[in-house]
């Protein structure tokens, strides 16, 4: 029998009827290699049972047994549904456990007395008897494909109304016995043979792990081919050469009163390389709080406003809106560069700027863009991807950099910020005080006080962060309004501020004003200081309830202080930390590598709520996992660009395939596309 070709419709083989037909289209299954690609999320090792238990377990059991008795009676407005399962092999001496379903009575047709059954799930107690409720189950037929149900490592594969997993295994093992497989797109030969005929039906539990690390880093590839295409087309994208003299800068930089740092110096070379270069910059600059990412990207803009045209920084809130543009207009003023200011909530400077910093409110007013050149978006894990394509979208095609001071773990940044070249600030500039970290319980307080004291006394300053998650922006001023009277309460000697979300515009300046210029000791704040406000003389981070943070935000939060020369204190007050909470406050303690932090906040969090808004650009995997199998993905990287660099637009005959795939229109609305 000659085989079927690779992805036939299955509606031109008679083997599903078309009731059958739409229920696997719902599934997303219409062609042989569909059904091919359609991975079991589990497997049962049918050849060994679990013992039949004699207590709840937390771990679910996978069982063999036959059906003594089915009931089914009404109960109010419940219908039960109970089969009794004896473990045959254990014969009569054996307790037997009892099934339960509720309100779905089409398991009686399912499960008859006598039927030789798999069950897999948790026995719970329920009164004196150990009870599994709603467990998955699949009786055993002797038919002639028993041995692709029982007696072996047996997938389960995602099922759907009107397909079981039964079902499945059955169409799968004929799709990959009729049909071509579908063509993979790794290029070396280390593949497996059988690769796909061991990911479903695998005669052992290596051939099974095999054959996953094989089609995972497949996949990954995948991924990692459109997102190198992408990277490589920018690098063909014309741009605008933006040429700079460098002496503005070089007027900057002699009043500042410190040198750069190495690290400053090269990621400035790689900005004005690409600055200067005839093609647009797409960048990522990393670089842990505290950095001094803030220079490196007004270097850029100076260079841009050299060659004629517009910079724009974006930040995600007002406070660090008004902290650049303050900073910006203090050190540009004496040579005479317009810098303007766009918030929603405040206007500051002409309408043709040279230099132009301003919240995401940039993006809905029309302001002045007539030459944009350069788009700095800084803190970039704040802004959701929508948001940065959009003011990308407009403009003449202008240089990109974007920065961010979360720590991205590698697998994610090579997944996520794929299409963009990469730079690094490594170390954080030399004359920083140490911050010391220590979680403390409440009942240590007076000690804090005394402390706090001592610090104000000699002319320091704290942020005392209150954290009320999960709640309106109103409640969790009014809950920092009641912290500040009692802080006020307990420093009655020193000046205690406070800043939150809902305060009017002009107020949350002018408190951070106050700050700044040392008016107030104590700030008390909710996290609407998260991210860039930079007061050196700020020594002390207090953080209430600190374990109800997220480590990465901690981390950010900490970042407020040890931006001067002197001894810094984040204390992290906690009296009852759950077990996670305690474990994220010990990494917090141990370590203030932003990297180390990042890779401990995947690991506990996992890659979608560590990126937040941006995960949205994180693309499907059906089996991968970014979090499990980051070796696969760097891996996977890796072959991708040295395909690219060899071949950029994959016109070698032997890339045919992997052209196709990329030009493949399934990517032109791909979440990739941020
Ligand atoms: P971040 O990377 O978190 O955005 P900033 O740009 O806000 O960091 O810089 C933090 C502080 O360090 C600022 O006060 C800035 O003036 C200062 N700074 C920047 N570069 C250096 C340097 N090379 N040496 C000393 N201080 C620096
Ligand atoms: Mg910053």
């Amino acid at each position: 029998m000659s085989r079927l070709p690779a992805n036939t419709p299955l509606a031109e083989l008679d083997w599903a009827n078309r009731p059958r037909l739409t229920s696997l289209a719902r599934l997303g299954i219409t062609t042989t290699g569909d059904l091919i690609r359609h991975f079991p999320r589990r497997y049962e090792d049918r050849r060994k049972f679990d013992q039949f238990p004699s207590e709840p377990t937390e771990q679910a059991l996978c069982l063999f047994g036959t059906v003594e008795k089915t009931t089914y009676r009404r109960f109010g407005p419940r219908r039960i549904f109970e089969a009794r399962i004896v473990d045959e092999a254990a014969g009569v001496l054996s307790t037997p456990l009892t099934c339960r379903w509720f309100n779905m009575p089409w398991i009686k047709n399912l499960i008859l007395g006598g039927d030789r059954i798999v069950i897999f799930g948790k026995p719970r107690l329920r009164g004196q008897s150990l009870v599994m409720e709603h467990p998955e189950f699949e009786t055993i037929e002797d038919d002639a494909e028993r041995l692709l149900h029982f007696d072996r490592i047996t997938p389960i594969h995602p099922a759907g109304d009107g397909v079981t997993t039964r079902g499945l295994r059955v169409l799968i093992n004929r799709a990959l016995e009729e049909s071509d497989p579908p063509l993979l797109l790794w290029p070396d030969a280390s593949v497996p043979e059988n690769v796909w005929r061991n990911v479903h039906f695998p005669e052992s539990e290596q051939e099974q792990r095999e054959a996953s690390s094989a089609l995972i880093r497949e996949e990954f590839f995948c991924v990692q081919l459109v997102v190198c295409s992408r990277h490589a087309a920018a690098a063909r994208s014309p741009g605008t050469p933006r040429l700079g003299t460098g002496a503005l800068w070089n007027r900057v930089a002699q009043s500042l009163p410190f040198s750069l740092t190495p690290s400053q110096e090269k990621v400035m070379g790689e900005i004005s390389t690409d600055l200067a270069a005839p093609r647009r910059m797409n960048r990522l600059l990393q670089g842990d709080v505290g950095s001094g990412k803030t220079l490196v990207a007004l270097r850029a803009m100076l260079e841009v406003a050299e060659s004629g045209w517009q910079a724009a920084l974006m930040a995600p809130t007002q406070i660090l809106a008004e902290q650049h543009y303050l900073n910006f207009r203090r050190l540009l003023d004496p040579l005479g560069i317009s810098v303007s200011l766009r918030t929603s909530a405040r206007q500051e400077g002409g309408d043709a700027p040279q230099l132009i910093v301003g919240t995401h409110a940039l993006l809905f007013e029309g302001t002045a863009f007539d030459r944009l050149g350069l788009v700095v978006i800084d803190e970039q894990h704040k802004f959701g991807v929508v948001q940065r394509s959009r003011l990308i979208a407009r403009g003449d095609a202008p240089d990109v950099l974007v920065m961010t001071a979360t720590p991205i773990p590698r697998t994610i940044t090579q997944t996520l910020y794929g299409d963009l070249d990469v730079s690094f600030l490594r170390e954080k500039p030399a004359a920083r005080g140490v911050v010391v970290t220590a979680v403390r319980s409440s009942k240590k307080l007076p000690d804090i006080l005394a402390f706090l004291r001592k610090e104000f006394a000699e002319g320091r300053q704290a942020y005392i962060v209150y954290s009320l998650v999960e709640e309106s922006d109103k409640l969790i001023a009014k809950a920092a309004t009641v912290e500040f009277e009692k802080w006020r309460g307990l420093l009655p000697q020193f000046t205690v501020g406070l800043i939150h979300g809902r305060l009017a515009a002009d107020e949350k300046e002018s408190v951070m004003r106050d700050f700044r210029d040392g008016k107030i000791d104590a700030l008390v704040a909710t996290t609407v200081i998260e991210v860039g406000v930079d007061v050196p003389n700020a020594t002390i981070m207090l953080i209430e309830n600190a374990g109800r943070f997220g480590l990465s935000q901690t981390h950010q939060l900490r970042g407020r202080i040890g931006r001067g020369t002197s001894k810094s204190y984040c204390i992290l007050l906690d009296d009852d930390p759950s077990p996670s909470a305690a474990q994220k406050l010990a990494v917090l303690e141990k370590t203030s590598d932003g990297f180390e932090i990042a890779e401990a906040d995947l690991q506990l969090r996992g890659p979608g709520d560590l990126l937040g808004t941006a995960q949205t650009g994180l693309p499907p995997l059906q089996l991968g996992d970014l979090l499990r199998d980051g070796e696969l993905m760097t891996e996977a990287r890796h072959v991708a660009m040295a395909i690219f660099e060899k071949d950029p637009t994959l016109s070698h005959s032997r890339n045919h395939a992997l052209a196709a795939f990329v030009n493949s229109p399934r990517w032109a609305t791909s979440p990739l596309d941020g």
